[in-house]
């Protein structure tokens, strides 16, 4: 899977972004380059590489739970006995590759690093929401599907309190 990262610039809120992911070293060079993120994934189960990062003696990353869980020493990539080192290096890497999140269409501008990606999408406050009634197929952010219930179905908004919104995400 190779997958763009998009533009850092534009808007005011992804500088803002920018910003926040810089660390505090302003001389940080942002640059938008097309990578496989394969390559910051453990090798064991293809899920996004976090820190604490371990590696082979020949350099297959793996996370710490794959390692926790290797009990012979091997690598399963090049089964050859190894020890695993943490390397600091790759969570450097994965640290600083940010990628957008996929709800752009539904207003979400956010930049997040790859490995926290799946974590804010659960959680992302423009996730698209479909609409309860089976036959309408509106999907949209919560606040559009707010306002598409209103002006659509006629469901008042204060019967809309906050469990009741989530009940409604849950479509
Ligand atoms: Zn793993
Ligand atoms: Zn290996
Ligand atoms: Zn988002
Ligand atoms: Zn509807």
């Amino acid at each position: 899977m190779a997958l763009s990262l998009v533009a850092m610039e534009g808007s005011s809120s992804n500088k803002r972004q920018v910003e926040s992911l810089r660390d505090g070293d302003c001389n940080a060079k942002r640059q938008n380059v097309a990578m496989g993120l394969e390559a910051l994934e453990c090798s064991v189960f293809s899920k996004p590489l976090k820190p604490p990062i371990y590696q082979c003696s020949l350099g297959h990353f793996l996370c710490l739970s794959c390692c926790c869980e290797n009990r012979d020493n091997k690598c399963h990539l090049c089964s050859v006995e190894t020890s695993f080192e943490r390397c600091f290096g790759m969570e450097h890497v994965v640290k600083s590759v940010a990628v957008p999140c996929s709800n752009p269409q539904y207003g979400c501008v956010q930049q997040i690093s790859y490995y926290q990606k799946e974590e804010h999408e659960k959680t992302c406050p423009n996730a698209p929401c479909f609409c309860p009634e089976s036959v309408c197929g509106f999907v949209g952010s919560t606040m559009a599907l707010l306002g598409h219930l209103t002006a659509k179905h006629k469901c008042p908004v204060s019967t809309f309190h906050e469990s009741e919104v989530v009940n409604v995400c849950l479509y």
